[in-house]
């Protein structure tokens, strides 16, 4: 019942937001493919819909992502986290979820300016036909394209237990206090 026992996983790069396939997305970004596939057979693979939490603690400008099954496989079991900025792509997720998202892992890798056609998107949000050295959108104030290949997992897990908390919350929440003392008060 207690989830005392997982162990915790943030050797990932971040977490990417988007809409595919109708659902928003939360997308773990892994550099290497394997590392992702292998991680996610190993683990997630297991994990029953029903029993993933998905957790955002926040505490300033930063979050706490955190996603696990508490119940499937106990000995056998990894949780993921990763302590993030706030980001526009995350207030979208906030706001645009609607209490269902899919959970999904991606291989992450930077592209040069040279590598990539006229309309593949910055960073900033705009193309690269905008940029001249620097972005021309005037209210912008990127000053260097920079742009990445996400390529996505074929598979997936749909999440319906999705809580965002603030920091002062999580003792009320098993998963998230679990990850936040392992993580955080147990060393503080
Ligand atoms: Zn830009
Ligand atoms: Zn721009």
């Amino acid at each position: 019942m207690s989830g005392a026992s997982i162990p915790w996983y943030d050797d990932f790069l971040g977490v990417a937001y988007r809409y595919f396939d109708l659902r928003m997305n939360a997308v773990p970004l892994f550099s290497d493919r394997k590392k992702a596939t292998d991680l996610w057979n190993e683990n997630v693979h297991w994990w029953g819909d029903h029993d993933i939490k998905m957790r955002f603690v926040e505490t300033g400008d930063q979050y706490w992502f955190i996603v696990a099954s508490e119940t499937r496989r106990p000995d056998h079991n990894l949780g993921f986290f990763k302590l993030l900025p706030k980001s526009e792509h995350y207030t979208r997720f906030k706001k645009g979820h609607l209490g269902e998202a899919y959970l999904r892992f991606a291989t992450y890798a930077p592209k040069e300016e040279k590598d990539v056609k006229g309309d593949a998107v910055c960073n900033c949000t705009h193309t690269k036909d905008d940029h001249d050295g620097k972005c021309r959108h005037e209210s912008c104030n990127c000053i260097k394209f920079t742009t990445f290949e996400l390529r996505l997992l074929k598979k997936k897990k749909t999440i319906t237990d999705i809580k965002f908390l603030e920091e002062k919350d999580v003792k009320d929440d098993s998963v998230s206090w679990n990850c936040l003392y392992v993580n955080k008060y147990k060393n503080a």
